[in-house]
């Protein structure tokens, strides 16, 4: 079965990007070119196109924040806003 991804997933990366004005979560600087998900997909599918799972970030653009980040678990200082009870 094709999953539904693609444009649905562009559609809302762009809107991360706007909303946070390009500013890459993990080191405060503008020029984010992509989304990271603070709790990631391969811990939890379901929220990979959760709005509030995501953050911009640095990705193919210098520093690279998100690869250097890998998949690593979260900061716990980071908050994350969701209606789902844990
Ligand atoms: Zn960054």
């Amino acid at each position: 079965m094709p999953r539904i991804g693609g444009h649905r997933a562009r559609k809302l990366k762009q809107q991360v990007l706007v909303e946070e004005n390009y500013i890459c979560h993990l080191c405060k600087k503008p020029g984010a070119d992509s989304v990271d998900h603070l709790i990631p997909i391969e811990f939890r599918p379901d929220l990979e196109f959760v709005r509030d799972n995501l953050r911009a970030v640095h990705h193919n653009a210098w520093p690279r924040c998100n690869r250097k980040r890998g998949s690593k678990p979260i900061p716990a200082t980071t908050t994350l806003h969701t209606s789902r009870v844990w």
